[in-house]
């Protein structure tokens, strides 16, 4: 977990990024404001990097990405890098590339993916399972990340939706967000502790790991915890960064 954060800059809590390692490649998932430092915090060569999956193109799960781009470019990545994203990806990285930044031009091989609404991507022995969430007017996609029978479920940004729940159906681990307490918010966007506790009673994961959580609910989490996982059989923890697991 590189930063398990929001929109709120936090010193303990980054914004959105997980690192997954197989092997000698690392694909990362998200990739907010912080994410890139997390990452030199791990000890991980850059240049191990295969893919960069973004949910979505949100300022929080996306900022670092050109951070990245400068980052590999002087650390003479050879490589090509995968960049897979919703749409309009292909046009974000083209603006960034050639409008907004144009002296980066060209200098990583970067080769984008829009992803559709329910795409299969095999990456080395990395399965990456895709569906559509549900957050506000964004394109956002979860991910649900398999190799040899063992699954991790990440949500991005998203509503409760039925989607994410048949992704995590019977996954190891699932990430997902619980972005503010239950109360009167926007339709659509985010999931509150007593929704995401109906995610877990009907996907059943192994563990659920709590990320994107404002300081209100990291405050409140022994109640959040018990809101969602009373009885449930799912272990439940809050997220924090530089957190790893071993599947
Ligand atoms: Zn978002
Ligand atoms: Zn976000």
């Amino acid at each position: 977990m590189l930063g398990t954060g929001t929109s709120l800059p936090d010193t303990k809590r980054v914004q959105s990024g997980i690192l997954v390692e197989q092997g000698d490649r690392s694909f990362l998932f998200d990739i907010g404001s912080g994410v890139l430092h997390r990452f030199v915090e791990t000890g991980t060569d850059v240049k191990t990097l295969d893919s960069v999956f973004i949910s979505h193109l949100h300022v929080d799960h996306s900022s670092d990405f050109i951070a990245l781009y400068q980052t590999l470019w002087l650390s003479a990545f050879d490589k090509i890098l995968h960049l897979y994203a919703p749409p309009p990806a292909r046009e974000w990285f083209r603006m960034l590339n050639e409008v907004i930044y144009p002296y980066l031009r060209g200098k990583v091989n970067v080769e984008v993916t829009e992803l559709k609404e329910r795409d299969i991507v095999k990456t080395g022995l990395l399965t990456v399972m895709c569906r559509k969430t549900q957050h506000g007017i964004m394109d956002s996609r979860a991910f649900r990340v398999e190799q040899g029978g063992r699954s991790v479920v990440i949500s991005g940004d998203t509503a409760p939706c039925k989607e994410v729940i048949e992704l995590a159906t019977g996954a190891d681990i699932l990430i997902h967000e619980c972005n503010w307490l239950d109360g009167r918010h926007s339709e659509g966007v985010h999931t509150s502790p007593s929704q995401l506790a109906e995610v877990v009673r009907k996907a059943r994961p192994k563990k659920l790991i709590i990320v994107h959580a404002f300081p209100e609910v990291v405050f409140n989490i022994q109640k959040v915890i018990s809101t969602i996982g009373a009885d449930q059989g799912t272990e439940v923890v809050l997220g924090e960064d530089m957190m790893t697991m071993v599947l």
